[in-house]
């Protein structure tokens, strides 16, 4: 963990912003920039200090956690805490992540700049911190493959085991126990398996619906290391797959290899997307891709960079992410197929291995 090269990205992406002092909030920010996995605090980061304010029941996990910064215990609100704390600072253009902040702590802010009159003021900041964790370091890189290969080894497992007459349900909780007696933290997200008709939408939600032989069943599981996740697709099907799954399989398929080896460094976002975008209108099923090719992984497993077609967010080295093409089609069911990539000396390496049919 380099706090101390991350902290200067910050301090440059501030100069450029023309903030003096950064108040973060946003849980994987505030982990990514100090180290801190406690779940409540801020950091205050100047271009000299940087300051991790929480309450008494984390200060010493601070402590030890984030040797790079002061800890600063927090009494009461933001507003009993923040004024004294940025008194010190003299005056200063303080940015805050607007995107992140409750409504109560907005209506403190305000309270403590008319408070402060013209010595504080506000600057509200997005996207400061979220394009610097899309670059991965070498240490991060290997947590993520390590909880990729959890998810690896639990969709084999899933293979295995998953039999018609179980439920979507049984079949989550297949999964979910087997990636954490296999290490894994708490799974980052809800276990997706959606099975016949459900498997139409992307974001089911597994039901008692029972599964049965002769459609198809979606599973995207993400495992987590460290806090770091890892999100994979694979699709499968019981019994002798019919003709429809096979051409939508197919499709589906050949668009994902498709972008993989097409990408390149320093495209697009949507440059990506229409990479496979291209194979599945060719087949006919455009209309039933319905969300982006895919997004970055990290302490978060919905990340940057996005790739869609909106998306101007280019694809630079030591980024990674997923390639998740998928056709659904409603009444019948649908078909994705998710994997992790990463970006490195302009060639793309597939990280997750899972077999697909
Ligand atoms: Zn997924
Ligand atoms: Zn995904």
């Amino acid at each position: 963990m380099n706090i101390p090269g991350r902290l200067k990205k910050l301090r440059q992406a501030m100069a450029e912003k023309e903030i003096d002092a950064i108040l973060v909030s946003q849980p994987e920010n505030r982990r990514y920039l100090s180290g801190f996995d406690g779940s409540a605090g801020f950091l205050l980061i100047t271009p000299r200090d940087a300051i991790l304010a929480t309450d008494f029941r984390y200060t010493e996990q601070a402590g030890n956690q984030a040797p790079d910064y002061e800890i600063f215990r927090t009494v009461g609100d933001m507003a009993d805490w923040l004024p004294a704390l940025a008194s010190r600072l003299g005056e200063i253009r303080l940015g805050f992540e607007a995107g992140h902040i409750t409504f109560a702590q907005n209506r403190q802010l305000s309270a403590i700049i008319a408070k402060a009159g013209s010595r504080l003021s506000l600057v509200p900041v997005n996207g400061l911190v979220e394009p610097l964790r899309a670059i991965k370091e070498p240490e991060e890189i290997e947590l993520i493959t390590g909880a990729v290969d959890v998810a690896d080894s639990a969709l084999a497992h899933v293979e295995r085991v998953m039999r018609a007459g179980m439920t979507e349900k049984e079949v989550a909780w297949a999964i979910e126990k087997f990636m954490r007696e296999k290490g894994s933290q708490p799974v980052p997200f809800e276990i997706i398996v959606a099975s016949g008709p459900n498997s139409a939408l992307p974001h089911a939600r597994p039901s008692a619906r029972v599964i049965q032989d002769g459609e198809p069943v979606v599973i995207d599981i993400g495992a987590r290391l460290d806090g770091y996740s890892s999100d994979l697709t694979r699709t499968f099907y019981l019994g002798a797959p019919d003709v429809t799954f096979k051409k939508v399989y197919d499709t589906v398929l050949g668009a994902q290899l498709a972008a993989i080896a097409l990408l390149k460094e320093g495209m697009s976002g949507e440059e990506a997307d229409s990479l496979a975008r291209a194979v599945i209108e060719e087949a006919g099923y455009g209309e039933a891709f319905g969300h982006g090719l895919g997004h970055g992984v990290g302490l978060a497993p919905h990340e940057l960079p996005r790739l869609g077609p909106k998306s101007q967010d280019r694809l630079a080295g030591g980024m990674i992410f997923t390639i998740e093409p998928g056709i659904y089609l409603p009444g019948w069911g649908g078909v994705r197929i998710e994997d992790m990539v990463a970006m490195g000396d302009g060639e793309i390496r597939t990280i997750s291995k899972a077999r697909k049919t």
